[in-house]
């Protein structure tokens, strides 16, 4: 096991992409604190992990609040005395023209994907930078390098992901901490069937045909497993990783090439 004895706090644990990463790094011998909003999801993956024979906590947690956020790594630091990783995976998406999108979901899209991860990366920080290790991995998206339609206000936040990662990499380059994001294409969850659900009402076509534009945005033609996103985070967790960081690792089927 490449992660026996670790700890990792995984926001968004509870479903999607996010369960996924918390079970297989458990899988590798890692406690694990999955943290959202949803305390049955949240319990269902810790009983999970802990069937598995790996301790685990859910902790409800809204990554946009900064009591919430200080709440989460209190209720780990009352439990472990080290945090070796923080994968910022918790996220959500909108759908609309960039015209059309209102003041209060441009702040809801930034909130939650650029800055819940940057109060989670500050808290991790104040643990990491004492203890001169640890590993903090971003969950950005295709969205964060390319322009997507109906998806502007995502993707701005997104790209913004990747300067917070790869500024934090400078700042932490000789503390033994790395920073790196992994950058999806189209995975099968819940937020791929809400951007199915909302083509196929918009364009009259079939849900299944809508799945197929989703599919062949990536040159493989197909949609990823959330198993494929989580093995990534692992390897950028593990030891042997330790030179790679302000990285932003393309998990897309091709879908970019840079
Ligand atoms: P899901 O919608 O399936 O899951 C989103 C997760 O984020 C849930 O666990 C949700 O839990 C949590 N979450 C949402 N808002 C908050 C909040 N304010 N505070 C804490 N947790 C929150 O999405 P995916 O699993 O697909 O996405 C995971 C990450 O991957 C996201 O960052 C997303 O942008 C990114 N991504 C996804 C792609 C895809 O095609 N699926 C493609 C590229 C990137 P709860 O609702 O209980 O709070």
């Amino acid at each position: 096991m490449r992660l026996a004895g670790k700890t990792a706090i995984v926001t968004g644990g509870g479903r999607g992409i996010g369960e996924a990463i918390a079970l297989a790094l458990a899988a590798e011998g890692c406690a694990v604190a999955v943290a959202g909003r949803s305390e049955a999801h949240l319990e269902k993956v810790a009983g999970k992990i802990r069937e598995a024979g790996r301790e685990s906590m859910a902790v409800r947690c809204d990554v946009t609040d900064p009591h919430s956020v200080k709440e989460l790594f209190g209720k780990a630091k009352q439990k472990w005395e080290k945090l070796d990783i923080l994968v910022n995976n918790a996220g959500q998406s909108h759908s609309d023209l960039l015209a059309r999108v209102s003041f209060e979901t441009w702040n809801q899209m930034l909130a939650i994907n650029l800055t819940g991860t940057f109060l989670c990366c500050q808290a991790a920080l104040q643990w990491m930078l004492p203890q001169k290790s640890g590993r903090i991995i971003n969950i950005a998206s295709t969205a964060a390098k390319m322009g997507f339609r109906y998806a502007g206000a995502y993707a701005a936040a997104k790209h913004g992901v990747l300067g917070l990662t790869r500024s934090m990499a400078l700042e932490t380059a000789t503390s033994g901490i790395t920073v790196n994001a992994v950058c999806p294409g189209w995975v099968s969850t819940d937020m791929a069937e809400k951007a199915v659900t909302t083509i196929s009402g918009k364009t009259k076509v079939s849900e299944e045909k809508a799945r197929e534009i989703l599919a062949n945005d990536s040159p493989q033609k197909r949609i990823l497993d959330p198993e494929e996103i989580a093995s990534t985070v692992v390897w950028l967790a593990c030891e042997q990783a330790r030179g790679i960081t302000g990285q932003a690792i393309d998990v897309s089927g091709g879908q970019v090439m840079s």
